[in-house]
């Protein structure tokens, strides 16, 4: 039995295998920034049993990494493909019947996908709600007149009853434009911006419906295609603002946004950009002061998600690394994530490493030797499905995982070195994990197994650690963790 498995059964009370990791983290921990956990160590009674470091932890449901082999870069590459066959997806394009008929504009476009949506829910036995939200922009900046917008969607429901409310989602844009925003009418092939997200989130239902027949997924997953990103993020505000005002669980946020990996020569293709807020667009001055006093400026649930994906991303074999950068977005940039996060969501941005801005924005045409306007040739499909890959082991174990455990305290009532922590039970959870990490490093270092009960005291000073709980199944999946509240 593995070291990682005996800690689970026994939980808190440890074992004798804790002494064979602690030599290897400190072995570990000096070379890659350990330090400060040996300076918290010196800075109180060094515990008896150190807990184990987080980095060597691989948590690989064989299901999930098979379920993700089967994403195609042949795929993809025909869903580009097709939509840059209409020619101009821009939001003010024609989606009048006759348009549609020829194949051309934002219309098509979106019969398209939703028809495509549909063979994929036909294939796994109607297991896909097709769907469309449609609404009216009035005039504005971006709108001459007013415009109809349609966000396409399929809906993954939830094998467990009682966790089928809890929502993940994938999303990216399909309207695309040139280097007028008013032009609806001039080619406009947005092949990486965002065609390639388009594919990811096409693809990840693709394959996701596919493997949901053996693979059962307690959580519901959404996968959606928004228009009007373009124009000002019109079509996931009202997206965004409909799962809020209908009360949506809504968990996690995966946004893909020039996700094609552009193949120019300082290209790094063996990662993908996650972006993600620190401070909450939605928190109130009474939150963001509660933040401030208690040092939880890259604690958001945003930034939870992003450090989430960075375990997929050490747990599935996707191609590509998530290279976490603690921002809400690129310079002068927005994306469709800040509309959820508007709302409340934890929501991240996926991104190629290196954007080539010729290729995006632009006409399509040739001046002094370069080329310029968003065409497929500038995308490396392999690429754009090793970032599907990416998502879909994310999605899927997210919609695998307990809900994350609710009403997590950390009782601050005397003072004292040690931490105690509390919370409810999760659905479907088994154990939980208390995970913990210097106050300057960024991502989660060390982690302690509570196999019974909600409740868990580690001989680690509040002070000087950031603290997250989440809850285990049987399978090893983990949700999304939690920071604790003081409570007095
Ligand atoms: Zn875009």
């Amino acid at each position: 039995m593995a070291c990682r498995e005996k800690l689970r059964l026994v939980g808190i009370a440890g074992s004798g295998c804790l002494s064979t990791v602690v030599v290897t983290a400190v072995a570990v921990g000096l070379a890659a920034g350990g330090f400060a956990y040996l300076a918290y160590g010196q800075a109180q009674e060094r515990p008896s049993q150190e807990p184990p470091r987080l980095a060597a932890d691989r948590h690989t449901d064989p299901r999930i990494a098979k379920a993700i082999e089967e994403v195609s870069a042949d795929r993809i590459r025909q869903t580009i493909e097709k939509l840059v066959s209409f020619g101009n997806r821009s939001t003010i394009s024609a989606q009048d019947e006759d348009s549609i008929k020829a194949g051309k504009g934002i219309g098509a476009a979106r019969e398209w996908i939703k028809a495509e949506f549909e063979r994929y829910s036909k294939e796994c036995g109607g297991c896909l709600e097709v769907k469309t939200d449609t609404f009216t922009e009035a005039p504005g900046e971006r709108f001459a007149k007013p415009t109809e917008i349609t966000n396409v969607y399929a809906v993954l429901r939830g094998s467990d009853a009682k966790q089928a409310d809890r929502i993940v989602l994938v999303t990216g844009h399909y309207d695309s434009r040139n280097s007028d925003i008013f032009n609806g009418t001039d080619p406009a092939p947005g092949a990486n911006d965002d065609g390639s997200g388009t594919a990811v989130s096409l693809e990840c239902a693709r394959v996701l419906s596919k493997a949901a027949a053996k693979t059962r997924f307690p959580a519901t997953i959404v996968f959606l295609t928004v228009a009007g990103e373009e124009q000002g993020l019109n079509g996931s505000k009202h997206f965004a603002q409909m799962a809020k005002q209908q009360g949506w669980k809504l968990e996690a946020v995966l946004n893909n946004d020039i996700v094609g990996g552009d193949r120019s020569r300082q290209q790094d293709a063996s990662v993908v950009r996650v972006f993600s807020e620190g401070l909450p667009a939605a928190a109130s001055e009474a939150e963001i002061k509660r933040i401030r006093m208690l040092g939880g400026e890259s604690d958001s649930p945003s930034r939870e998600l992003a450090r989430y994906i960075a375990d997929v991303g050490r747990s599935y074999d996707a191609g590509v690394k998530p290279l976490l950068i603690f921002r809400l977005d690129r310079f002068l940039r927005g994306g469709d994530h800040y509309s959820f996060n508007q709302q409340g969501f934890a929501a991240v941005r996926f991104t190629e490493f290196r954007e080539d801005y010729n290729h995006q924005h632009q006409n399509v045409r040739s001046e002094n030797g370069i080329e310029y306007g968003d065409l497929p040739k500038f995308v490396d499909f392999d690429y754009v499905a090793h970032v599907a890959r990416l998502n879909a082991a994310t999605l899927a174990s997210l919609a695998s995982a307990p809900a994350p455990p609710a009403t997590v305290r950390m009782l601050t009532k005397n003072l004292e070195n040690d931490t105690t922590l509390t919370w409810e039970p999760s659905a479907g959870a088994t154990a939980y994990e208390v995970i913990w990490r210097s106050t300057n490093a960024a991502d989660w270092e060390y982690v302690q197994t509570v196999s019974s009960g909600t409740r868990a005291t580690l001989k680690v000073s509040k002070d000087n650690v950031i603290f997250g709980v989440r809850a285990v199944d049987t399978g090893g999946h983990r949700s999304l963790p939690v920071a604790p509240e003081p409570e007095r």
